[in-house]
């Protein structure tokens, strides 16, 4: 049994965050499950047989973060944007470094530095694209499984992609039934987007998906071009998102990558097969994507959570992706900074069915946490959320924990 004592920010909704100056967690880290989350005083008397986790003086003690969208295979390409829009970006960047994976040594390589990064920035469950290849998937299940919950998928791509990573239809599925057996709720039917994805493809791949009760993840309505594109490619759906509907891909367990150009049919459709957002703030902006407006989301209550986008956003950090949230939607939907924890962590398990394990701190969950150093000058959650957003995001995280164990620890 060990004990964390620090200043405890822990969300509890979207609007309520539970805030101790003087605060200790106590977790078996045999299990990974929290014992307790309170006063510190409280904690010494009860727990006295606790070890104490070793941490620097002032620390902050948070929940660790969970991303929603980013792409492991394309960690080594982070930065190339620069002026590109989405198509062409994918042509010139993407696509010929996700064709490397199909090596296993490079995915290996590329993956640990990637894991590492992810770690060290204090997230500890995602929901991650692989590339087309079958290996690259069991390599990232291989080297993450005892350090992260990822949720991985192989991207599908039967149609409009380089030859290089064109797959054919019936062997693209016998793929996704393979690794969806083998991984169940951990694998994540990933058809890429509807632009390399034959309506066979997806509504084979969305019978797997329910077959196997995997999470599905895609992109949707990212960019004015693509969004042209698909109107063009199924002429017989009545909007982008109108394809997924069709080809059996939205749900409670599908999480759907930027959402910015949509009408408000296809957000009343996306709400009412209660599907997932995966909203990624940097990547629009870096991608001149277009800003998703999220006050229309709030209003007609569609479930949206963010994510980095790597490589689409440059930024790895959770904290990053909050700063640009509360930044880019300032004058049409105001949250506070203590909130933006919220989003950051609770609400992205949440998307993924987490929610009575993992997301915040309680009694029974896993210790899924973060030491952070604590801000200097900042003396209330407002100002404690404002100094970890300020950047300087290397040095904020001391040391990450997953399940009660020590993942990463920053080197002095
Ligand atoms: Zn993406």
């Amino acid at each position: 049994m060990k004990i964390v004592y620090g200043t405890i920010l822990n969300p509890l909704s979207p609007l309520d965050l539970w805030y101790c100056e003087d605060g200790a967690l106590v977790f078996d880290e045999k299990t990974g499950k929290i014992l307790f989350v309170g006063e510190a005083k409280e904690a010494r008397e009860d727990f006295p047989q606790a070890e104490k986790v070793d941490t620097p003086d002032n620390i902050l003690i948070t929940p660790s973060f969970v991303d929603a969208h980013l792409h492991a295979v394309q960690y080594k390409i982070i930065g190339t944007f620069e002026g590109v829009e989405l198509l062409p970006w994918l042509q010139k960047f993407t696509w010929p470094e996700e064709s490397k994976f199909a090596k296993s040594d490079y995915a290996e390589k590329v993956f640990q530095e990637f894991l590492h990064d992810l770690l060290r920035n204090g997230t500890t469950t995602a929901a991650v694209y692989s590339s087309i290849h079958e290996n690259a998937v069991h390599a990232l299940y291989d080297i993450s499984q005892d350090k992260a919950r990822l949720f991985i998928g192989n991207v599908l791509m039967d149609q409009n992609s380089p030859d290089y990573l064109l797959q054919k239809t019936d062997d693209a599925i016998n793929v996704v039934e393979r690794l969806a057996k083998k991984y169940k709720d951990r694998y994540v039917v990933t058809p890429r987007f509807a632009i390399t994805c034959s309506m066979k493809l997806m509504k084979s791949v969305a019978a797997i998906a329910r077959k196997y009760n995997c999470f599905i993840q895609t992109h949707l309505s990212e960019n004015k071009e693509e969004v042209e594109f698909v109107r063009k490619l199924f002429p017989d759906c009545k909007n982008y998102t109108d394809v997924y509907y069709q080809a059996g891909l939205l749900g409670p367990k599908s999480i759907m990558g930027h959402a910015i150009y949509l009408s408000n049919q296809e957000l009343e459709l996306l709400r009412n097969t209660n599907t997932k957002i995966a909203h990624c703030p940097i990547s629009n902006y870096e991608l001149l994507s277009g800003r998703m407006t999220v006050e229309r989301f709030l209003l007609m209550g569609v479930n949206f959570t963010l994510g980095t986008d790597i490589a689409g956003g440059h930024e790895i950090s959770m904290l990053g992706v909050m700063r640009r949230f509360l930044d880019e939607h300032r004058y049409f939907a105001p949250i506070r900074p203590s909130q933006a924890l919220y989003w950051g962590t609770l609400d992205g398990a949440e998307a993924l069915g987490l929610q009575n394990v993992a997301g915040n701190l309680a009694y029974g969950k896993y210790a899924d946490f973060l030491v952070l150093h604590k801000p200097k000058g900042a003396v209330n959650p407002d100002e404690y959320m404002e100094g970890l957003m300020a950047g300087d995001y290397d040095n904020i995280v001391a040391k990450t924990f997953f399940e009660g164990r020590e993942v990463y620890s920053k080197q002095n």
